[in-house]
C-alpha cells in the first residue's frame, strides 16, 4: 500500500494535537471559575483590601452564633431559612464579618436553591475561591478576601455572562439598601423648607 506507513504517524500527530488542544481548553475552562476570567461585568473593578484578622475569641464576641458557625467554621444554613435568599431590594451585600462590599443586587438572580445567588462579585478581588474537599466532594469555596470568612460555594451552572453561581449563606452577609437618589434630593429639599 503506497504511502500507507506514512499515514499512521500523521494521524497520530493529529490525535496528539487534538488532545493537547482539548487539554488546553479544559485548563482554561476550569481556570475561569477560579479566577473569574472573561467577565463582562463591572470592568474588572478592583478594591483596596487590607486584611482583617481576629482571634477566635474576638470573632465569637462580634458574631452571632449562627454567623460564627458559618463564617468561621465553614457551616451552611438550611435552604430557604436565611434572611436574604428572597431579598429583591436594590443595594449592596457586605461581609457580615468585616463589612467588605461583596455583591451588588444587579448580579443577584433567582436560582431556586434557597440561598442568595449571584453571578459575579462586586469587584474581581472581593471574593476569593478555595478548593473545598470536605463531605466527599470537590467544590470551590467562596471566601471574603478581607477576613477569609466562609461565604458559600461557587458552581459553574450560573447564568450569562459569567456562567457562575455564587451560592452564598444569608448569615455571611449584611444588606445595605440603596437609597433612591431622587427621593433623597426631595427629602433634602423638604428639610430646607
Ligand atoms: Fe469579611
Amino acid at each position: 500500500m503506497p504511502g500507507g506507513p506514512e499515514v499512521k504517524p500523521k494521524s497520530l500527530l493529529l490525535l496528539a494535537l487534538t488532545m493537547a488542544a482539548v487539554a488546553a481548553f479544559g485548563l482554561k475552562y476550569s481556570g475561569a471559575a477560579i479566577s473569574g476570567e472573561g467577565k463582562a461585568h463591572e470592568a474588572e473593578k478592583k478594591v483596596g483590601i487590607e486584611k482583617v484578622s481576629k482571634t477566635d475569641a474576638e470573632w465569637r464576641e462580634i458574631l452571632t452564633p449562627e454567623q460564627y458557625r458559618i463564617l468561621r467554621k465553614q457551616g451552611t444554613e438550611r435552604a430557604f431559612t436565611g434572611k436574604l435568599w428572597d431579598n429583591k431590594k436594590e443595594g449592596v451585600y457586605r461581609c457580615a464579618g468585616c463589612g467588605l462590599e461583596l455583591f451588588a443586587s444587579d448580579t443577584k438572580f433567582k436560582s431556586g436553591t434557597g440561598w442568595p445567588s449571584f453571578w459575579d462579585p462586586i469587584a474581581v478581588n472581593a471574593v476569593g475561591v478555595n478548593v473545598d474537599q470536605t463531605l466527599g466532594m470537590v467544590r470551590e469555596e467562596a471566601v471574603c478576601n478581607r477576613c477569609d470568612g466562609h461565604l458559600g460555594h461557587v458552581f459553574n451552572d450560573g447564568p450569562k455572562p459569567t456562567g457562575l453561581r455564587y451560592c452564598i449563606n444569608s448569615a455571611s452577609l449584611t444588606f445595605d439598601e440603596r437609597k433612591d437618589e431622587a427621593s433623597e434630593k426631595e427629602m433634602e429639599k423638604s428639610d430646607k423648607k
